[in-house]
């Protein structure tokens, strides 16, 4: 199973799989099904090979979906009349009325292929509270043989009522070693443990990093943050390069190194990996604790304020990264106290 092969699952999804294609072929599968779990786990994909798994002809399971016959076809070819995917469109912030309605009018229409009608919803967090409740009633009235599936990686952000209509499945990332064995077979070369531990322990988002070169995005922001805090280098002059990084990526790796510092700190003598930032940041481990909550508090409130593009990126960047010069013994500027 390698990851040229678009049409195959994940090594990690495969109890999530056999439960579920097991309750197709006892005929319990529910009408709403709510994927959830962190990013990098290769749910949309999962969504897509099930619903090819539902609308496939092929009369033995085990071969479902079969790539061969006339609906597999149609899958392959994004030409399904009796399949839909809805996400938010590129020029918009959430998944709105409009979509949610002519999909509930399309879902009301008999099945073009007198089989099983499917809808998947990839980020379904983001469907606003209207497009939800007209959503609500395919769930609570299905017309027909149907399947909405919902793809969340934070599902509490659901309304309520869809939520308690979708049976949940969850999606939980693999065991490391097995990851790293899995990642290895990607790329031998890469240093697949350090980015591992970046991606929160997600595969693909490892994976994704890789391609990217996060690599060296991650080796000069170790140095830069070990000089800071080692006195060498001035955090202002160093903000000023980090600014030109997208704020998502220098404040997401932050907060990952802080967590690792304080797991650091939690596991006392038990052993942490050697890609763990208490290895790599030189003088972190002097940190304490309190601090570095505190610290890890302000990261999370810098983190939102950059999502609604509150402040000026150099002075969100030298206001988080000044800190480090004295140990984070600093005046937060988020929180009153
Ligand atoms: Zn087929």
């Amino acid at each position: 199973m390698t990851n040229k092969d678009n049409n195959s699952i994940y090594f990690w999804q495969e109890s999530v799989w056999a439960q579920l294609t097991g309750a197709w072929e006892q005929q319990r599968m529910p009408h709403g099904l709510l994927l959830a779990g962190p990013a990098g786990l290769g749910k949309p994909r999962f969504a897509r090979r099930l619903a090819g798994f539902v609308m496939c002809r092929d009369d033995g399971p085990a071969h479902r979906p079969c790539g061969q016959c006339k609906n597999c076809s149609m899958m392959a070819a994004g030409s399904h009349p009796d399949f839909r995917w809805l996400s938010v469109p590129e020029d918009r912030k959430t998944i709105g009325i409009d979509q949610a309605r002519e999909v509930v009018n399309w879902m009301r229409l008999t099945s073009f292929m007198a089989g099983y009608k499917v809808v998947v919803i990839d980020d379904a967090d983001l469907v606003t509270r209207e497009a939800a409740n007209s959503l609500l009633k395919t769930l609570e009235e299905p017309a027909g043989a149907s399947l909405l599936m919902l793809i969340s990686k934070r599902p509490h952000g659901l309304l309520a009522t869809i939520r308690s209509r979708c049976q949940l499945v969850r999606f939980n990332r693999p065991d490391n070693k097995a990851a790293l064995r899995w990642l290895k077979t990607q790329d031998r070369s890469a240093d697949w443990p350090r980015l591992l531990f970046l991606a929160g322990g997600t595969p693909l988002r490892a994976l994704a990093m890789q391609q990217d070169g996060f690599a060296d995005t991650d080796l000069r922001f170790s140095e830069d943050l070990s000089a800071i805090i080692g006195g060498s280098k001035d955090p202002v002059a160093v903000s000023i390069e980090w600014a030109k990084e997208p704020q998502s990526v220098w404040l997401e790796w932050l907060q990952t190194v802080v967590l690792g510092l304080i797991r650091a700190r939690a596991a006392g003598s038990v052993k942490i990996e050697e890609c763990e930032p208490v290895h790599l940041i030189q003088g972190a481990v002097n940190i304490n604790l309190g601090r570095l909550y505190r610290y890890l508090d302000d990261l999370v409130a810098a983190r939102q304020r950059s999502e609604r593009g509150a402040l000026r990126a150099d002075l969100m960047t030298a206001a988080m990264l000044i800190p480090w010069a004295c140990g984070l013994k600093y005046r937060s500027i988020y929180q009153e106290d």
